[in-house]
C-alpha cells in the first residue's frame, strides 16, 4: 500500500528540519525521511562521543511540538521516483510514498579529485574523515594532512583534533590573497566571522597554507607520506592520514529524477528554483545545499521557506524571503574566493583510478567524448556510487559534462526493483552523460 502525506520532506539535515517543522505548523500531515539512522544531516552528524551540538538537538526536539504529529521515517533511502511517488528502499523492505508537495532537501557530497595514490587506504575525503571521526573511526595520534578547498577543511580539522588526532596542517589551494579577500568580507554575514575566529582560535597551533595542494599520496598498503606543492616548490610530508576535499557539489539525482529543471551554469548542477524555492515542477519544492552550496544558514532558512510554501502557507514564507536573499550571497563568495586552481585537473595520470567502483583509469577512458558511450566501453560510473564520485570528478576535469539521472540513485535489492509499480522506473533513462 501506498502511504500519502500532504508534504513529504527528503532529507532531515538543517534545510529538512526546518522544512517539516515549518510545514507541520500548519496542520498538514508532514513525513520526514533520510537514508540515515539519525536526524541531523552532514553538518549536524552524530558524534558518538561528544554528542550533536546544542543548534541541532534544538532542531530535532523541535519537530515533537507541532500541532500536528510529524512522522520520522529514518532509514528510508529514495532510490526512484515519479512526480507523485518516491520509491523507497528500507534495511528491510520496499516502501512507496505519495506526497501532495514534496521539499527535496537532499543536500551535498564532497568534490573528490583524483591524483597519484588518491585510493590508498588513508586517503579520504575531508568530510568523510570528519563524519568516520564523529562515527567512532579512531583518530586517536594519527598525524593527518588536512588539504583541499573551503571552509570545510577548518571544521574537519576542529573534529579530528577533538577526536586526538595529530593535525599535521592545513592546505588549502586558494591563494593566500583570495582567502584575506573572503575573511574581509566575513563581517557581513556576523554568525560565520564568529565561527571562523572560533575555529581559527582553536587551532592556533596549526599551520594553513594557502596556494599549497597535494599532488601525490606515497604508500604500499596505505598511506605513508604526501607530496605538497605550493609558490616554494614540492615537500613531502609523512602522515597516517590524508583528508582532502575540493568544496562541496549538490546532490541534483532525485530531483532531476522527478524532471526538475537544474541550472547548469556551473560546473555542477544545482537545482533551479525561484524566490519561493518552486521547482520547475509542480507542488516540488528544493531547499538548502541541493539549491547551491550555501551555508547552514541559508540551509536553515530555506527550509523554513519550502515547508511553508509546500503547506500553502504563502503569507508565512513572505518574510522569510529577504534573509533568504541575504544568506545566499554567501555562495557567491565561497564560489568567488575558493575557484579551484586549474592545476588540479591536470593531476591524474593515465594510470590514474578514476571510477574507484569499477577500477577505471583516466587512459581508459582516452578517446571517449561522451560519458554514455565511456560508462559502456568501460563501466565507469557503473559502481556502487553510481557515477556520484567520479562523474563529478570527470566534469571537474572537463572530461564529461556532469552525472546523470538515472535510477536507481542508489545501489537497490533487485526484489525492489521488480516489485515497484512505478511503471518508468526501470526503463526511464534520462539519456544525460552519466559517467
Ligand atoms: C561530508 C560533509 C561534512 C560537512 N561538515 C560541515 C561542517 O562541519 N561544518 C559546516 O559548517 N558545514 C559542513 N558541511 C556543509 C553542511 O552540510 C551544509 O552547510 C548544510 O548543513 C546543508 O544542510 P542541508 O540540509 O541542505 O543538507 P545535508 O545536511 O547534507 O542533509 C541532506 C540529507 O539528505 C539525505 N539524503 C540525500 N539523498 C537522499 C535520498 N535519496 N534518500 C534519503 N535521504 C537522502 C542525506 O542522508 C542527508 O541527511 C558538510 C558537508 C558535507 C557534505
Amino acid at each position: 500500500m501506498t502511504e500519502h502525506f500532504d508534504v513529504l520532506v527528503v532529507g532531515a539535515g538543517p534545510a529538512g528540519l526546518a522544512a517539516a517543522h515549518a510545514a507541520a505548523g500548519h496542520g498538514v500531515r508532514v513525513g520526514l525521511l533520510d537514508a540515515q539512522p539519525r536526524q541531523g544531516g552532514q553538518i549536524w552528524r552524530h558524534d558518538a562521543r561528544h554528542g550533536a551540538p546544542q543548534a541541532a538537538t534544538n532542531a530535532i526536539t523541535a519537530l515533537a511540538n507541532t500541532p500536528m504529529p510529524i512522522t520520522w521515517l529514518a532509514q528510508h533511502q529514495v532510490i526512484g521516483a515519479d512526480e507523485e511517488r518516491l520509491l523507497i528502499e528500507t534495511p528491510q523492505a520496499a516502501v512507496e510514498l505519495s506526497f501532495g508537495s514534496l521539499v527535496v532537501a537532499t543536500g551535498a557530497r564532497e568534490l573528490l579529485l583524483p591524483f597519484p595514490g588518491w585510493t590508498l587506504p588513508g586517503v579520504t575525503g575531508a568530510g568523510g574523515l570528519q563524519a568516520l571521526a564523529k562515527q567512532g573511526w579512531p583518530v586517536q595520534g594519527k598525524r593527518v594532512v588536512v588539504a583541499g578547498s573551503g571552509p570545510l577543511l577548518w571544521a574537519t580539522a576542529a573534529t579530528l583534533r577533538r577526536h586526538g588526532a595529530h593535525v599535521l596542517g592545513i592546505h588549502e589551494q586558494a591563494s593566500a590573497a583570495a582567502v584575506r579577500a573572503f575573511a574581509m568580507q566575513l563581517w557581513r554575514w556576523p554568525a560565520r566571522a564568529v565561527q571562523a575566529v572560533q575555529l581559527r582560535a582553536l587551532l592556533h597551533d596549526v599551520s594553513y597554507h594557502c596556494g599549497s595542494f597535494v599532488r601525490r599520496a606515497h604508500g604500499d598498503t596505505a598511506v605513508t607520506a604526501v607530496e605538497v606543492v605550493n609558490a616554494r616548490g614540492v615537500s613531502r610530508i609523512d602522515c597516517d592520514l590524508l583528508a582532502v576535499g575540493y568544496g562541496l557539489v549538490p546532490n541534483v539525482e532525485l530531483p532531476g529524477m522527478l524532471g526538475c529543471t537544474l541550472d547548469r551554469h556551473g560546473t555542477h548542477p544545482a537545482v533551479q528554483v525561484d524566490g519561493q524555492l518552486r521547482t520547475s515542477v509542480a507542488n516540488i519544492y528544493a531547499a538548502g545545499e541541493s539549491c547551491g552550496i550555501a551555508g547552514l544558514p541559508a540551509a536553515r532558512i530555506e527550509g523554513r521557506l519550502a515547508g511553508h510554501m509546500a503547506a500553502g502557507a504563502t503569507a508565512a514564507a513572505t518574510p522569510l524571503l529577504g534573509q533568504r536573499r541575504r544568506a545566499r550571497r554567501f555562495a557567491e563568495l565561497l564560489d568567488r574566493h575558493f575557484a579551484l586552481n586549474p592545476q588540479l585537473q591536470q593531476l591524474a595520470e593515465l594510470d590514474t583510478i578514476v571510477c574507484r567502483c569499477e577500477d577505471v583509469t583516466l587512459g581508459a577512458l582516452a578517446g571517449y567524448t561522451d560519458a554514455r558511450a565511456a560508462r559502456l566501453a568501460t563501466r565507469c560510473g557503473m559502481g556502487a556510487c553510481q557515477g556520484r564520485i567520479c562523474g563529478t570528478a570527470l566534469a571537474e576535469l572537463g572530461r564529461f559534462p556532469c552525472s546523470g539521472n538515472r535510477p536507481p540513485i542508489f545501489p537497490a535489492r533487485l526484489a525492489t526493483l521488480a516489485g515497484s509499480a512505478i511503471p518508468s522506473f526501470l526503463s526511464h533513462d534520462s539519456g544525460d552523460n552519466h559517467a
